[in-house]
């Protein structure tokens, strides 16, 4: 892999891609900086070299013209306190102000460039604009995961302007560290936990992890398509009916590749979907027709638990659970401990794709895994097995 821990940055100016499309609150104030503290390693690491750092990033949807509400001044003080150092700013990202913002840049010192955003070209993967950009610095370093899976101008084209001086970030290295681990180099046995609401929308994943793993915990809303496709009653439970056979065509592939299939035994049900909704544990195959399943039962838990404290390694994507209402987090919650106590065991835990990272960070389980990742869909899209171009661009 080519880190940037093999290059020493003695004054050098690097380029550096990266990921701060951080929420904002409607005063345009930082709601989570993670993507900023994700990158403090690489900025650092330059920096102590004697080099210096350009950062160039996108943030929000400003659609290709210029528009304050997105402008990185916005998160400059951020930018700053979290990196613990002064950065400067230009209103652009390519021109003649960038271009002597660059010149006047010393080893030590940080520069922000403006929403690459603003222009069109960037998301369009336009070479000029990218070469533009390249004149800036003299190194390229990529540590924009969470946008490592679009082809643009910034994250991929780029990169061909710096044949032998192009590098992951620390935090690129990380990511893809960790995905390695669940799905090459992991230590076994390898379990995947795979929840949400739809197992349409994770078919893809399923395929292609099934080679690299031992047991399958299948939880949430998808685990419902299975036991109707097994024949249980479900009643009002989320469902795609139209992925019945499709359901049955995974479990038996499973089988094929020797992977234990685990699918939650009890549910907690409710009346309606609602937090007041009256609740019982019940069969989560005797379902009864007014009711609908909305988080693991107590024994699913317990199942769920004795197979994670056995597991080396871990990969969870997605809640068992509707967690966003309070009386039906118990069983993610639940979840979230035994992958916990698992990691404390020694146990490699890598925690990918939306929202079983907002889970994470909302009940403090960040710092009781090994790895939380930072990019949604770079994420899914590497369970998925595709090369990303912003890592394909790299390491070509
Ligand atoms: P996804 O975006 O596919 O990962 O799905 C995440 C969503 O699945 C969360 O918003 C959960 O509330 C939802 N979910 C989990 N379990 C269930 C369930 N039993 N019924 C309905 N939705 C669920």
């Amino acid at each position: 892999m080519k880190t940037i821990k093999d290059f020493d940055f003695k004054n050098k100016k690097a380029l550096v891609r990266v990921d701060f499309n951080v929420p904002q609150d409607e005063n345009l104030k930082v709601t989570d900086n993670t993507r900023i503290v994700s990158v403090k390693p690489t900025v650092d690491k330059i920096l102590a070299d004697g080099g210096s750092v350009i950062l160039m990033t996108h943030l929000g949807r400003p659609k290709g013209e210029v528009n304050d509400k997105y402008s990185l001044k916005n998160i400059l003080d951020e930018v700053s306190s979290v990196l613990g150092r002064e950065v400067k700013f230009v209103d652009e990202s390519i021109g003649e102000k960038a271009e002597q913002a660059s010149a006047e840049l010393q080893p030590g010192e940080i520069l922000l460039l403006e929403n690459l955003r603003f222009h069109s070209d960037e998301e369009k993967g336009d070479e000029a604009f990218a070469e533009k950009l390249s004149k800036l610095g003299d190194t390229y370093v990529n540590d924009a995961f969470g946008t490592a899976h679009r082809a643009h101008a910034s994250t991929a084209v780029i990169a061909e302007f710096f044949p032998s001086t192009k590098f992951f970030g620390l935090l690129m290295e990380n990511e893809l560290i960790a995905i390695d681990k669940v799905l090459k180099s992991g230590e076994k046995p390898v379990t995947a936990i795979l929840g949400g609401s739809k197992v349409s929308t994770k078919i893809t994943i399923i395929e292609n992890i099934l080679p690299a793993i031992d047991n399958l915990i299948i939880g949430g809303g998808m685990s419902f398509t299975f036991i109707k496709a097994l024949g249980g009653k479900i009643g009002q439970s989320i469902v795609e009916d139209d992925k019945l056979s499709l359901a049955l065509e995974i479990l038996e592939k499973a089988k094929e590749h020797n992977v234990e299939v685990y699918l939650p035994t009890d549910v907690v049900i409710a009346d309606d979907f609602n937090n007041e909704a009256e609740k019982k544990v019940a069969d989560i195959r005797e379902i009864p027709e007014d009711w609908q399943g909305l988080d693991a039962g107590p024994k699913s838990r317990e199942i769920f638990n004795d197979v994670l404290l056995n597991s080396r390694t871990i990969l969870w994507n997605g809640p068992i659970g509707v967690f966003e209402m309070s009386n039906f987090a118990e069983g993610t919650k639940a979840l979230g401990e035994s992958i916990a106590e698992a990691t404390k065991l020694g146990a490699f835990s890598l925690v990918g794709g939306g929202d079983s990272v907002a889970f994470v960070k909302q009940f403090g389980y960040s710092d009781k895994v090994s790895y939380v990742s930072t990019g949604g869909g770079a994420m899914l899209e590497s369970l998925e097995g595709l090369e990303l171009p912003g890592v394909a661009a790299i390491n070509k």
